[in-house]
């Protein structure tokens, strides 16, 4: 599934879009995109509910678990996403902007 980078992921996901994705940064209330992002929302592949990722090294030095390879219109995150196991469990790879389950 082509992940689709959004300006609104909310209003992506009340629409079904799924697969859409928006970066996001700490007070980022409206969105700057000039500022690098703490990490990726975006519409579950298999729910088309919201998940979350946090990129590595942005939370004061911790941050999150997965990597970024600095692209924003085709990204890849490592490692793979698993959304939420309890409700969804969708489970697969966001690889140069392209959704991709295993
Ligand atoms: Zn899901």
């Amino acid at each position: 599934m082509k992940g689709i980078r959004v300006d609104n992921i909310m209003a992506a996901m009340n629409a079904g879009q799924r697969g859409a994705f928006k970066f996001w940064a700490r007070g980022d209330n409206p969105p700057d995109h000039d500022r690098a992002p703490d990490g990726l929302n975006f519409v579950c592949p298999g729910c088309g509910d919201l998940g979350s990722l946090e990129f590595q090294g942005r939370r004061h030095g911790l941050g999150g678990g997965w990597t970024w390879n600095g692209d924003r219109e085709a990204p890849t995150c490592t490692p793979s996403i698993l959304h939420d196991s309890r409700t969804c469990g969708w489970h697969g790879y966001l690889t140069a902007g392209e959704f991709r389950s295993c």
